[in-house]
């Protein structure tokens, strides 16, 4: 689990939680990995939603987020 991913657009490192929110949102085969708050421009919506959203994930068990 050594893979340290960063942010495309501004290079941040990544916590888990965000590269899960990537795949989770973009695809399974996405390979451009997204902070929360390149991730909400992207997308277009707030990075409260998608907190939110991880939060979501969590609770539903999503092994992703574990
Ligand atoms: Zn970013």
């Amino acid at each position: 689990m050594a893979n340290k991913r960063k942010c495309v657009e501004c290079n941040a490192p990544l916590k888990r939680d965000e590269v899960a929110l990537s795949i989770k949102i973009l695809g399974l085969n996405v390979t451009n990995f997204y902070c929360i708050a390149c991730l909400a421009e992207i997308i277009d919506c707030d990075q409260d939603d998608l907190t939110i959203k991880i939060q979501e994930f969590k609770e539903q068990g999503c092994t992703m987020f574990l």
